[in-house]
């Protein structure tokens, strides 16, 4: 049975550009509960940890630097299905390959700085959630 939580994150440039509550209300309008949520920074290493399974990829550098460039917004996601109906709300990793609609079509502004994390299974939501928030900031 699928899980009824997934992990995101409001990425660097999304952030910058002032599309957080822009971006928040389309996943709560979309029936997603923000069951934990901060606004927070991450080191190169701490971004190169988060991201540790794509070390191999040429583009790996460049997404721990991008990634520690600026402020994000880490978040907890309830909802029946979460993981899949995330993905699906947020679209394809290159937004020229996005559906109209979803967030990243709207928001991302290159296939590195797409606006979003999703999480891509239950197990990796649980380790990204853990990742960011300790026992006692998860009191929902
Ligand atoms: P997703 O975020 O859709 O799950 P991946 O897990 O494949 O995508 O990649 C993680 C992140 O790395 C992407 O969201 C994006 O920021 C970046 N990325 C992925 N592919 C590329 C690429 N070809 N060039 C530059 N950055 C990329
Ligand atoms: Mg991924």
């Amino acid at each position: 049975m699928a899980g009824n939580r997934t992990f995101t994150m409001i990425k660097p440039d999304a952030f910058e550009a002032g599309n957080s509550g822009a971006i928040l209300k389309m996943i709560e309008e979309a029936g997603f509960k923000i069951v934990a949520m901060k606004a927070t920074r991450l080191t190169p290493e701490l971004a190169g940890k988060f991201y540790e399974v794509h070390k191999e990829r040429p583009f790996y550098a460049d997404l721990c630097a991008y990634m520690s460039s600026g402020p994000i917004i880490a978040a907890i996601l309830e909802k029946d299905n979460a993981v899949e109906d995330f993905r699906t709300l947020i679209g394809a990793t290159n937004p020229a390959n996005a559906a109209e609609g979803t967030i990243r079509k709207i928001f991302a502004k290159s296939i590195e700085a797409n606006a979003v994390h999703g999480s891509d299974s239950d197990e990796n939501a649980a380790i990204e959630g853990n990742f960011y928030f300790s026992q006692t900031e998860r009191v929902i």
